[in-house]
């Protein structure tokens, strides 16, 4: 099974993960294969892919965990927990439980000595109390500069437990992009738990690939969607368990939730499990989620059938759409978040008529330069890309510049620049397909008209930056020359 996800995200051909300049001056020099990594000299704020490997699995049903790292790595997981906790009771789940999960605060005498045993210890700890049938062990940063061998830890404790013991290395210094840690964990899955076994095909049977932030009613928003075509889903891998996991090998096709997430492990079961996918981006917005939904009635050979449905769909919700438009049409906005909901934001605004200024995206690569050249044609090719992993300072240079009416994303900073912001990273309510077009299309109408309370922050609580700071280039701090606003 040699191949498989082998690379950090960074390390495919021609991936950026810093850099930053006008679209259209960008995608020019990509395309002539004259755009190089930026590399910052001060970086701020990042995420680290460990999160996201935690993420992908902490809903597991008979699943538990292991962290192996300082408590401070899991600091996401409280907020993780409680969507785990909400997410179960959308579900109907009666008895809502926390994540099982133990962590082993790698200190300074574990450095010293080595954690190994304190991660044998938590393994036989999770089985006797939950008994699993599987427990994952996740790496951290500490671990992996000590050199603790998670590996022979996993083989040797595997001789004395049920569950299938299955190490996760996050690390987060080993890759720049938090996505890798998706990558990672679908590395593992493989491994451990497909393990190139070849189960009977289901006919119908396609799986979804989703990411940890897609709430219960975007699951059946895609899933009422692929029932139209005559599709059932393996819904991975949340909210799965060994069992599902096991069966993604019997899908006849996958599609995930966008062009980012799965990408590689989709082509993998291609390649060893004869699965074609489909990879589009989104479902956010009118143009994104008919893209979405028609490719994978491409795929099953019912494009007539889709096509039928879009319209009627159209016909419901493009009434009320022109209404927001009245609204908010014009606008300006820049838009935060993570590469897939980022560029779906940013054909979302089209439908209201909003303009785009502004996007930090995590990566910029091949894979993505179609998409960012259809937001050129929607937006004209003058908006900044900011190619960042977080970095506020940066941010927060630009939208104090570009001045956007709006800011979609994480808003943690610029809400104190009296920006008026929202966001659409919504795992408690609707935001995929024509459903969650109006609700999303409600909430930034409310965000635009309703801008006091960032105006009233801003006039309580400043940023940390210096005035200065301001009318400095917003990408100072690249090495690169060549990159400008
Ligand atoms: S694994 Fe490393 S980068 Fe991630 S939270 Fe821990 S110390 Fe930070």
């Amino acid at each position: 099974m040699a191949g498989i996800i082998a690379k950090n995200r960074e390390d495919r051909p021609y991936a950026l993960t810093d850099g930053g300049g006008c679209s259209s001056n960008l995608s020019n020099k990509f395309k002539k294969r004259c755009l190089k990594n930026a590399d910052r000299t001060f970086a701020q704020a990042t995420q680290c892919q460990e999160t996201n490997s935690i993420a992908a699995l902490l809903s597991m049903e008979d699943a538990a965990f292991v962290v192996h790292a300082p408590n401070g790595c899991v600091g996401c997981v409280s907020f993780m927990n409680d969507n785990f906790k909400v997410g179960q009771f959308h579900r109907k789940i009666e008895k809502i439980r926390n994540a099982r999960y133990i962590v082993t605060n790698v200190d300074e005498k574990d450095v010293v000595l080595g954690g190994e045993k304190k991660v044998k210890e938590a393994v036989l700890e999770l089985e006797n109390r939950y008994k699993p049938n599987i427990i994952f062990i996740f790496t951290s940063c500490a671990s992996g500069i000590i050199g603790d061998d998670v590996d022979s830890v996993a083989n040797i404790v595997q001789k004395e437990v049920n569950a299938i013991v299955v190490p996760i290395h996050c690390e987060g210094f080993k890759s720049r992009v938090p996505a890798t840690g998706f990558d990672t964990v679908f590395k593992a899955i493989e491994k451990y738990i497909i393990k190139g076994e070849k189960p009977k095909k289901e006919k119908g049977l396609i799986n979804v690939f989703a990411t940890t932030s897609i709430g219960y009613k975007d699951q059946l928003e895609m899933e009422n969607l692929l029932a139209v075509l005559g599709l059932h889903v393996n819904y991975i891998p949340f909210y799965s368990s060994v069992e599902k996991l096991k069966r993604i090998p019997a899908a006849e096709y996958s599609v995930a939730v966008c062009q980012v997430f799965a990408d590689e492990f989709m082509e993998h079961l291609k390649e060893y499990y004869d699965i074609p996918y489909s990879k589009t981006g989104m479902p956010i917005g009118i143009r994104s989620t008919d893209e979405w939904f028609l490719s994978v009635a491409r795929l099953v050979g019912k494009e007539d059938i889709a096509l039928k449905y879009i319209e009627k769909e159209h016909e419901r919700v493009l009434p009320q759409i022109a209404k927001i438009r009245d609204h908010i049409g014009g606008k300006r906005v820049f838009i935060c978040a993570g590469t897939g909901r980022g560029i779906a934001a940013a054909t979302l605004i089209e439908d209201f008529g909003m303009k785009l200024v502004g996007i930090q995206t995590p990566t910029y690569e091949e894979a993505l330069i179609e998409n960012f050249e259809q937001l050129e044609e929607i937006h004209g090719g003058d908006f900044i890309i900011d190619i960042a992993n977080m970095q506020p300072f940066e941010q927060s240079n630009l939208v104090n510049k570009l001045k956007p009416e709006l800011f979609i994303g994480m808003s943690t900073w610029v809400s104190k620049l009296g920006v008026p912001s929202t966001h659409i990273l919504e795992s408690k309510r609707p935001t995929f397909g024509y459903n969650g077009l109006l609700y999303l299309g409600r909430k930034i109408e409310n965000a635009v008209e309703n801008p006091s309370f960032n105006i009233k922050l801003a006039k309580h609580k400043k940023l940390p930056y210096k005035n200065s700071w301001y009318s400095e280039n917003a990408f100072k701090y690249f090495k690169e020359v060549g990159n400008e606003e």
